[in-house]
């Protein structure tokens, strides 16, 4: 991520200040100067200065302890508003969103599977412009677009080099946008946005030093999130757990690999486990339709289910074992059957893990953010340059 993207944050006093009051809800200025060890002085200068550029303001009054009520400060929670964008393979998404995911307009277009790079960034820029259309406040409120997109991204440049599932290679997103609509544009791939969207609105981030989502769904990917900063790997490619072998026989991959999680554990790779092991399985057979069937207890069905559940759990073993994260969250389509696959996920974690404090203390949840996660996560690449960028 550029550092500096808004040249207003520029010291570690401010960056520190406008989160602990972000993170309080409410909090006085004495209490931001003891908890934060920074001097009174200095702390209501800075309030001073994040109070004119619209970020904090001077809510109700708090408790007094003898003496005069102190006035509490807030996050001024409409002083800006970012845009978010989810570039999926069939629909392009978008949001515009306030500083702590208040969703205030949302728009939707539907792409063909055989969209050109000229159509996609015409789609792109037309759902901008619809959103845009409808926001009644200054223009000058809006900090910036975020843009999640499937397939592996140049995040310097903001180009989409492959994606897989729409055929589009080197689609310059960042340069088309800001030439069009001069604010600041942040690409990212789909998997670390949604993390990033879960790691905000999701989540107490106070309480999360290390972080992961496992996305599984068409295929499975990961994110991951230590000390408020999303992890990239030298390559831009860490997080592909989809394609971690958990064995040497089985279904080729999409990768071209042998074995890889992702043909164990994917919508498609259930259906063809139930076509498989159930006689009477119907030919068009969906994942869908496999979790509706063991949901009226069809006992095999819930087999498939429970199975690979164990194949899931073996995946997140791996993972526990690699980064060790205080939390894990589980989200994506197939996560949807979670009454049948987190049983044989929490027991195959249990048996597998090295330690009793890795049993105990990791925490494995599913998202409760649904389908919004995406595109809350592309909205928070803004906030997240916002909150924690600075220049030192
Ligand atoms: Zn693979």
């Amino acid at each position: 991520m550029q550092r500096g993207t808004f040249e207003f944050m520029k010291s570690v006093n401010k960056t520190t200040i406008l989160n602990k009051i972000r993170l309080s809800g409410s909090i006085s200025r004495a209490d931001i100067a003891r908890e934060t060890g920074i001097t009174p002085p200095t702390v209501s200068s800075i309030v001073k200065e994040l109070i004119r550029e619209n970020l904090v303001m001077e809510s109700h009054l708090g408790q007094s302890i003898g003496g005069r009520k102190p006035t509490l400060l807030q996050l001024k929670e409409d002083g800006y508003y970012v845009i978010g964008l989810d570039a999926g393979s069939k629909t392009i998404k978008g949001i515009i969103s306030d500083l702590v995911g208040h969703i205030h307009s949302r728009v939707e277009v539907e792409i063909h599977p055989n969209i050109t790079k000229g159509e996609f960034l015409t789609s792109l820029s037309a759902v901008v412009e619809q959103l845009l259309r409808g926001f009644n406040q200054h223009i000058d409120k809006i900090l910036g677009i975020g843009v999640a997109m499937h397939g592996v991204i140049d995040r310097e440049t903001g180009t989409s080099l492959s994606s897989v599932n729409s055929g589009l290679i080197n689609v310059p997103i960042k340069q088309t946008l800001e030439e069009k609509f001069v604010l600041p544009v942040l690409v990212e791939n789909n998997s670390r946005a949604m993390t990033l969207g879960e790691y905000w609105f999701g989540n107490d981030e106070s309480a999360v030093k290390c972080f992961a989502v496992i996305n599984i769904g068409r295929g499975v990917g990961s994110g991951l999130i230590v000390d408020n900063k999303l992890i990239h790997g030298a390559q831009g490619v860490n997080g592909e757990i989809g394609h971690v072998s958990i064995s040497l026989g089985g279904e080729r991959c999409s990768c071209g690999n042998i074995g890889c999680l992702e043909t164990f554990v994917t919508g498609d790779a259930i259906v063809l486990s139930a076509k498989r092991s159930i006689s009477n399985a119907p030919e068009n057979l969906t994942a869908e339709e496999v979790y509706r069937l063991a949901k009226q207890e069809k006992q095999e069905y819930i087999q498939v289910l429970e199975e690979t559940g164990k194949f899931i759990g073996v995946g997140i073993v791996n993972f526990i074992h690699t980064v060790n994260p205080n939390k894990i969250v589980l989200s994506g389509g197939v996560m949807k059957s979670k009454e049948f696959l987190l049983p044989s996920i929490q027991q195959a974690i249990s048996e597998r893990v090295l330690i009793d404090k890795l049993r105990e203390e990791t925490v494995i949840e599913v998202s409760k953010l649904g389908d919004d996660i995406t595109v809350l996560g592309a909205a928070a690449l803004l906030l997240n340059e916002l909150f924690y960028c600075y220049t030192v």
